[in-house]
């Protein structure tokens, strides 16, 4: 089977407004936070991500992350859209990707995989993601739409990403593991703060894994107001 710098997992339909979406996921990375994992991108199949985050069309695969794009222009979302994202999608429109049918599972098998590079990935079909995750080594995944009946099946798969103390206890009252970004200095809600934003430290997502959607509670510390969050 030829080897392919990525794969095109999924053609799919927003569950936000029915507008389509594609799910690559590439096999390297130089990403130093999360080590080299397998990247998995939900992208807007006919829009470049920059021009989906300007039009607001980026709810197709953000749904309503309130990092997205607001009225008066800020955007709080760690992800440079221009960067990654951008060059993913052209990837893809120059076709370099290989299909679902052209992977053999058994290339994750020692990999794992973060869910969501770019992207919510409650928009992925979940069977796809259940036999994925049953073949890699592990996985991590944080979800906005975990308050949506139609995402309710992230939960022990990925964590809910909560931005203040009644998401967590919302989110945690209905048996979800959160992701919470608290005030730099403010006290945690629970769980442990995520390892790799700890002074100093060289923990990477690769060899800790918590945020695999069951484990635990994390959390991290927003940088400056307004800043950008340190995230996954
Ligand atoms: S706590 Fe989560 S975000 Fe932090 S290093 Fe571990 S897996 Fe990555």
């Amino acid at each position: 089977m030829a080897k392919f710098k990525g794969y095109v997992l999924q053609h799919g339909t927003s569950p936000v407004n029915g507008c389509p979406f594609v799910v690559i996921m590439t096999m390297d990375s130089g990403n130093t936070k999360t080590g080299n994992m397998c990247q998995v991108w939900i992208l807007t199949e006919n829009i470049h991500p920059v021009d989906a985050v300007n039009l607001g069309a980026d709810d197709t695969v953000c749904g309503d992350c309130p990092h997205r794009k607001q009225s008066d222009g800020s955007r709080s979302c760690y992800v440079n859209v221009g960067q990654a994202p951008a060059a993913v999608w052209k990837s893809y429109k120059r076709g370099i990707y290989g299909k679902l049918s052209d992977l053999d599972l058994a290339v994750i098998k020692n990999r794992k995989i973060r869910w969501g590079a770019f992207g919510d990935p409650a928009m992925i079909d979940s069977t796809l993601v259940t036999i994925f995750n049953k073949h890699a080594a592990g996985h991590t995944g944080y979800t906005h739409q975990w308050r949506q009946p139609w995402a309710q099946w992230c939960k022990g798969v990925f964590q809910a990403s909560c931005d203040s103390f009644a998401d967590y206890l919302d989110a945690s009252a209905h048996g979800w593991k959160t992701f919470a970004v608290v005030a730099k200095g403010k006290q945690s809600f629970s769980g442990k703060l995520c390892p790799a934003t700890a002074d100093n430290s060289q923990a990477q997502c690769i060899t800790c894994s918590l945020c695999d959607g069951a484990k635990t509670d994390i959390f991290v510390e927003a940088h400056g107001s307004g800043g950008k969050y340190v995230t996954n």
